[in-house]
């Protein structure tokens, strides 16, 4: 049997969570009476103590919305070079909002609270972009998976207030992070203006993503939503899932990432490995030595049935998620230790 360890978005919806969708009840969304988004949205918007919560079709479309609530074209927003928002979203940033990005050159995706300030343009230099959001990922995807310390988050608090900036999160792994830190959702919600958060990854939904914020924010959420063509009717199957998996398969993610955990100590032992980041949740980034032909070891990869992600760069990238389970690591541990 194949493995794809591509990325935690491929798994399928379980037979438990395909039953509880079937029997959602539904409505249509758009006049906001579906009352299984309902549900699912209160309940996001009060796990993380904010005003409310909007489902979204996607994560990309949650924090495109995000960025329109608190910018106005022309402005600027501060991510790190390795952002989500800025490198896979198709340009959404210029192209929904008319914003562009200051990057910050972090550390594995995370910036930190002096790096916001030195970045911020003089609001009276008119000559430069007007600076008025910052953008934070939480755990970082292209950084693997990184989670930040939250000491360092209330510190780009502090400068975001300090200098009138909005302060956005990207949460699309933000359970990773809160399971593998044993956080709260709360704490995060102190700190934020708004969140978006994923329901089709680690957690295994189907599809679905939701922005939850401050009421001064999300007011304007649902008309941002339509423009962007996310309005949808009787979704409640979707929301359902989602619900589901808050139940299910939030504490099981410390699996995905013990396996994780195994891997990149295998992996470091190997000769044919150049150097493993550091993994904290679900995300091993770990490069070949240059004599090793790339090539030739994805195919042994591929010819065991076992699927990777090359990321450019000699960076590749290994995945773990729920449909990986145990019989399947001892396989990839297996395969990884005969190259
Ligand atoms: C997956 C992901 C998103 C959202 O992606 P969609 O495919 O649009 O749902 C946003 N941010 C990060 C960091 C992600 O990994």
């Amino acid at each position: 049997m194949k493995i794809d360890l591509r990325s935690d978005t491929l798994t399928k919806p379980t037979p438990a969570m395909l039953d509880f969708m079937m029997k959602a009840q539904v409505g249509d969304d758009v006049y906001k009476e579906d009352p299984t988004v309902n549900e699912l949205e209160s309940r996001l918007a009060k796990m993380f103590k904010m005003d409310s919560a909007l489902y979204f079709p996607t994560g990309s479309m949650a924090n495109q919305a995000a960025i329109k609530l608190h910018t106005q074209p022309g402005e600027q927003l501060i991510a790190d070079q390795y952002a989500h928002v800025y490198n896979y979203e198709g340009g959404g940033v210029s192209f929904n909002s008319g914003v562009s990005c200051k990057l910050i050159n972090g550390t594995r995706g995370m910036i930190t609270a002096s790096q916001v300030e030195a970045a911020i343009n003089p609001p009276d230099f008119y000559h430069s972009p007007l600076t008025t959001l910052v953008c934070l990922e939480n755990t970082t995807n292209k950084g693997g998976g990184a989670c930040y310390d939250l000491e360092e988050i209330k510190k780009i608090k502090a400068v975001s207030n300090k200098h009138g900036l909005g302060l956005h999160l990207d949460g699309a792994r933000l359970w990773n992070a809160l399971v593998a830190k044993g956080e709260e959702p709360s704490s995060y919600g102190e700190l934020f203006d708004t969140i978006s958060v994923c329901l089709s990854k680690g957690l295994g939904a189907p599809m679905g993503s939701v922005l939850i914020g401050k009421r001064q924010f999300m007011d304007k959420a649902m008309r941002v939503r339509k423009v962007l063509g996310g309005g949808m009717r009787q979704v409640g199957y979707m929301a359902a899932a989602g619900l589901y998996a808050l139940d299910h398969h939030v504490d099981r993610m410390a699996e995905d990432h013990q396996r994780a955990q195994e891997i990149a100590i295998l992996l470091k032992d190997q000769t044919y490995i150049k150097s493993v980041e550091s993994t904290e949740t679900n995300i091993i980034i770990f490069n070949l030595k240059d004599t090793i032909d790339g090539a030739s070891f994805a195919n042994y990869l591929f010819e065991n049935q076992i699927a990777i992600s090359d990321m450019g760069q000699g960076k590749l990238r290994i995945v773990t998620h729920y449909d990986y389970d145990k019989t399947a690591h001892a396989r990839v541990l297996d395969v990884l230790d005969r190259f």
